[in-house]
């Protein structure tokens, strides 16, 4: 275990394995992204900006969903989300195809004991083609 500051809150929490989230935080996110979800099983294609401001959805989860692979940009990402080993732009993800490898050591090592967590998507795919948003009309600033 360790200590880990909550992406949500900024509460620090015991950290037990891959969560961004503390245990308080960790329900409100599921129940954000299931919205998201069931927003772009409806509306799908739709700009960040609208899922901001049609679900109060901040930036920050945005991105951070799209880090882990829960949700997919649609189309050219300007650069919005990159390959955190060669910068290269992702459509979701921390690293590119060919960084992928290298990355997930990069992680484990990072993480330290190499836990598998039930946090972690077992039953989606790495990359969840169904689920997507595009950023095209997000504003520059
Ligand atoms: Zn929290
Ligand atoms: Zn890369």
């Amino acid at each position: 275990m360790s200590s880990r500051e909550c992406a949500r809150c900024h509460r620090i929490f015991e950290k037990v394995a891959f969560e961004e989230v503390c245990p308080t935080c960790f329900p409100i996110e599921e129940n954000e992204f299931a919205r998201i979800k069931e927003y772009l099983m409806i509306n799908p294609g739709a700009s960040s900006n609208t899922v901001m401001t049609e679900l109060g959805v901040s930036l920050k989860s945005i991105k951070r969903y799209l880090k882990e692979d829960r949700l997919e940009i649609v189309g050219d990402n300007k650069g919005f989300l990159r390959c955190e080993l060669c910068g290269k732009p992702l459509n979701s993800g921390r690293f590119c195809e060919s960084c992928y490898k290298e990355g997930r050591e990069m992680i484990r090592k990072e993480e330290g004991l190499g836990l598998k967590s039930a946090y972690l998507k077992s039953s989606e795919q790495p990359t969840s083609k169904g689920i997507k948003y595009s950023e095209k009309n997000l504003k520059k600033g």
